[in-house]
């Protein structure tokens, strides 16, 4: 058992597609464990994105997280990490595969409707930065 934090971008929430973005989850057997809607400030979306600050993107892509709201969630299952990467395509939609949510809902590279996290270590940091022990059931 493990578990990750997804997160449904911006622009997907404005796209009305909250649930048919979950509905992927369940179908392939991740379990919702923790989940709210949130609209992140600036800096929020900086603090989030810290290992990017060098990045020549990080300026835009914190712009873009805090321009509305988004849901987070933690996601629970075997392999639970891994999957939620799979199930999310590659990070450029151009490049993700067909039947990925990247594929069917992101606008380009920044805009890429889903976040996911990449490691045990990662996926427990950012765990950590939206859920208290308390709303993690
Ligand atoms: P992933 O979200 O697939 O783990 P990264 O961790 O590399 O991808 O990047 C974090 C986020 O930064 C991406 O999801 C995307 O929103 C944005 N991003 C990544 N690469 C670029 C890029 N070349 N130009 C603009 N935005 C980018
Ligand atoms: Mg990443």
């Amino acid at each position: 058992m493990e578990r990750t934090l997804s997160i449904i971008k911006p622009n997907a929430v404005k796209k009305n597609v909250i649930g048919e973005i979950i509905g992927r989850f369940e179908k392939n057997g991740l379990r919702i464990a923790a989940m709210k809607k949130i609209w992140m400030t600036k800096e929020e979306a900086k603090g989030f994105y810290v290992v990017h600050k060098e990045r020549p993107f990080y300026n835009d892509l914190t712009n873009f997280m805090s321009e509305g709201p988004v849901v987070v969630m933690i996601l629970e299952g075997e392999n639970a990490i891994l999957k939620n990467r799979e199930i999310m395509g590659a990070t450029n939609p151009a490049n993700a595969a067909p039947g990925t949510i990247r594929k069917d809902f992101a606008e380009n590279v920044e805009r890429n409707a889903v976040h996911g996290s990449d490691a045990p270590e990662t996926a427990a940091f950012e765990i950590a930065y939206f859920f208290s022990a308390l709303e993690i059931m």
